[in-house]
């Protein structure tokens, strides 16, 4: 939209986009080492405001990313929502955007490391419907690529040296005719999706791997298992193996950017009849109408952008 301005946080301020920008010696750049968050506002027609979802809870692990890693994030996550705010605000956003804050080891300086390097805060938003398909279901592949475990890079942080291991399973899948992996950890049983964490249904209870699976610990994972125990649907956290996926009868991934889509193919075996199951299309509905404000039980998950129209 044409009365969009692009501005993004960078080192200390609110700058135009075109200002917003890194030396190619940047630390992080060589060494991936930087957390970051990813959050999603949705625009609410009716009430003509961007919704954040689940705001406290990206900010909470975004500040336990860095922690988990020793960056320095000097700014308290009040702070940092005072930011976001007023960054969306001031672009204007009247549409679903995606918001972006990462910490970066920003020095000009050799030798990874986390330990006396500057680090830095940034924030950038962009206008982002569905990256993955929601509705007519998705083909995947188990990985080759393990996902890595917390014995050799923190699973519990958002780090962006990790997506490398991301990357690799996604391309893999997406050149062998897939829309995404699903990845195994160290042990063999079911992780996640190369940016998603999973669920699959068996005989009417819904199923997923634990944090010890080497899972990042999705907020929107948290908010499914929630909604679900809500609506009476009956939850399980536990270990996953590969042939149970194929004998699920549904299949569906959760996160920030994927938001709830379902799953029709594994490893060429048709999940359930090959149509949306009927508790992934629940939650799903569900979802949809919390984060663009539509059930009013769950206001307490939505941040509004624009003042005084709650
Ligand atoms: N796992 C990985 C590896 C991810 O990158 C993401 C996206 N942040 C998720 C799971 C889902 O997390 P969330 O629901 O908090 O977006």
């Amino acid at each position: 939209m044409s009365d969009i301005k692009k501005y993004s946080y960078f080192e200390g301020k609110i700058v135009p986009d075109s200002e917003a920008k890194v030396s190619i010696q940047t630390h992080a750049l060589q060494y991936g080492t930087a957390v970051f968050g990813g959050i999603r506002g949705y625009f609410d027609k009716a009430t003509d405001n961007v919704y954040i979802f689940r705001l406290n809870e990206h900010l909470t692990r975004l500040s336990n990313s860095a922690k988990i890693v020793q960056l320095n994030l000097d700014k308290s996550a009040e702070q940092m929502k005072e930011i976001i705010l007023e960054l969306v605000d001031k672009c204007g956003y009247k549409e679903n955007i995606y918001i972006r804050p990462f910490v970066y080891t920003s020095a000009l300086q050799l030798s990874p490391r986390f330990h006396d390097v500057k680090a830095d805060i940034a924030i950038y938003v962009l206008q982002l419907n569905d990256y993955l398909d929601t509705q007519n279901g998705l083909k995947t592949m188990v990985s080759s690529w393990r996902r890595y475990s917390d014995t050799s890079m923190p699973t519990l942080s958002k780090v962006s040296g990790g997506y490398v291991n991301s990357a690799l399973a996604k391309s893999e899948a997406v050149q062998n005719g897939c829309d995404e992996a699903i990845f195994l950890d160290s042990r063999g049983f079911v992780s996640e999706g190369s940016a998603e964490n999973i669920f699959l249904v068996r005989n009417g209870k819904l199923i997923t791997p634990p944090l010890t699976s080497s899972i990042l610990e999705g907020i929107t994972r948290r908010s499914v298992l929630e909604m679900a125990t809500n609506v009476g649907i009956e939850t399980e956290i536990r270990d996953i193996t590969r042939s149970e996926l194929y004998i699920a009868d549904e299949v569906f991934f959760s996160g920030t950017g994927v938001q709830l889509a379902w799953v029709k193919e594994i490893d060429k075996r048709k999940i359930g009849n090959g149509a949306i199951g009927k508790i992934s299309k629940k939650l799903r509905d569900l979802f949809f109408d919390v984060v663009t404000n539509k059930n009013s039980e769950y206001r307490a998950w939505l941040t509004p952008v624009y003042k005084n129209q709650f």
